[in-house]
């Protein structure tokens, strides 16, 4: 029993300790067959694209970083750019086309580069490539920007068209929507991008201002595109803007931390830590968008130029405002408004408020946001406190609008009594709807009704009730 174990001992021990040749043969086939990424070759991992009015982006996503060239293409219209890659097992691209780009090819070549080829819908479109590092759990990616310098100067024109034609009367606000494009901003509990809700708020209060006397409103970004920060202060400033907005939805380790705050510029930097961080957070917006930040002399030199004071202290009245009237319906974080470094904030002679609606990383707080008509809340409380800011009368809610396109298409004789109202109601601090009804003679269910009142303690002041 036991030499037959001490020879199966000896067997085991010779196969697990293999010979000189052996060796050469697994060293032989482990490099034959170790894929060419395991040793530090890159892999694509993707192609994603977003178009703007005058820029298109084409951002492909790779698992190291790579050196790449540009190659002649066939056609003046062409852009090709080689890199040293494999092509493995990608999606097919999708087909990649918008007003600048008529498509887009990856391919491998037998060499072990990739082509990526891209047409032009016109020759002159300028295009430019550079590569982002690897941030925040996101690849490194190759970035090429196709841009339409024609469409953009046109675009710049009617900004500062704006700010001629707008009169000493009118009062231009300039909304900006945070993030976009490749720059999702916070991602929520459940996955809700930043980029996404905000600029749905955004685009709410651009309506509910335009619908206000003597204000009008512009977006700074329209759509799923990236924007650098200064390029949003830019435009704010073509536009001539009297009043900067822009709005953020916030992110915290902690999913429990709930509210929203405002932020305005300060002159000696965060004044607090939390302002601190939360600024280096949306300022990294400008590398994440691969805009190379210039030195902070810049920064420091408009500061001490531009006559600051009074916008911050204009911006802080602003910022002031908007938390007022966002307690109307939400928890605030803070009661007053933080100052802090924002670069978006940095244009010197525009009263301008960051606003961070609420805390996507709160579940609660989350399903909110994301729900159109508190956004449509949100964007009828930010209008109401831009509107007393500018000593301008906002424009009334949102209810009424709202219900008419909820209403079936035919009305019994008598809900079209009811939703016909005779007079409004100005709600005053404090007062509860069954007040109203009783002041009226009229019942709480029937307000409700028509006002389309679910809530009936998110009553706020100054709100407008139709009475029957
Ligand atoms: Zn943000």
């Amino acid at each position: 029993m036991d030499s037959m174990w001490a020879s199966w001992k000896r067997a085991l021990q010779a196969a697990a300790r293999p010979s000189g040749w052996a060796w050469c043969f697994f060293l032989g086939i482990f490099l034959l067959f170790w894929p060419q990424w395991a040793m530090g070759e890159a892999r694509v991992l993707g192609i994603r694209t977003w178009s703007s009015p005058s820029c298109t982006r084409v951002v492909v996503d790779l698992s190291e970083e790579v050196t790449f060239k540009e190659v002649s293409g066939h056609r003046e219209a062409e852009l090709v750019v080689e890199f040293k890659a494999v092509l493995a097992r990608m999606e097919p691209v999708k087909k990649i086309q918008d007003s600048l780009v008529a498509g887009v090819t990856l391919s491998s070549t037998t060499n072990g580069t990739v082509l990526f080829k891209l047409s032009k819908k016109n020759p002159s479109f300028r295009h430019t490539a550079f590569l982002l590092p690897r941030v925040d759990g996101r690849p490194v990616r190759l970035v090429v920007d196709i841009e339409n310098p024609s469409a953009g100067r046109m675009l710049q024109e009617k900004r500062k068209a704006i700010q001629t034609e707008k009169g000493a009367k009118a009062k231009v606000v300039v909304i900006d929507a945070g993030h976009g494009g490749e720059d999702p901003g916070a991602v929520g509990f459940r996955g809700t991008y930043e980029k996404h809700v905000v600029l749905a708020i955004a685009k709410g209060l651009q309506e509910r201002l335009n619908q206000s006397k003597g204000v009008r409103a512009f977006l700074t970004r329209t759509g799923d595109y990236f924007l650098g920060l200064r390029q949003r202060v830019e435009m704010a400033k073509e536009y001539g803007a009297d009043l900067f907005i822009s709005i953020h939805a916030d992110s915290s380790p902690n999913s429990s931390t709930r509210g929203a705050s405002a932020y305005c510029l300060s002159l000696t930097g965060a004044t607090d830590e939390a302002a601190r961080i939360l600024a280096e957070k949306e300022n990294s917006s400008d590398l994440i968008g691969g805009v190379k930040l210039s030195a902070d002399h810049d920064l420091n030199t408009i500061l001490v130029d531009m006559v600051q004071t009074q916008t911050i202290n204009d911006s802080l009245r602003l910022g002031g405002l908007v938390l007022g009237s966002l307690q109307t319906i939400e928890d605030v974080k803070f009661p007053s408004p933080k100052q802090a470094g924002f670069r978006v904030l940095k244009a010197p002679d525009v009263p301008s408020v960051l606003v961070e609606v609420g805390f996507l990383s709160n579940p609660e707080e989350e399903a909110r946001l994301k729900n159109p008509t508190f956004q449509a809340r949100l964007a009828q409380a930010m209008a109401e406190a831009v509107c007393r800011f500018l000593g301008m009368d906002a424009a009334q809610p949102v209810l009424v609008k709202e219900s008419v396109k909820e209403q079936p298409k035919s009305l019994s004789s008598k809900e079209s009594r009811v939703r016909s109202p005779k007079k409004e109601h100005v709600v005053q601090p404090g007062q509860t709807l069954s007040a109203i009804a009783s002041m009226y003679n009229t019942s709480v269910r029937e307000l409700k009704s028509l006002n389309h009142i679910q809530e009936p303690s998110m009553l706020r002041p100054g709100q407008r009730i139709a009475i029957p």
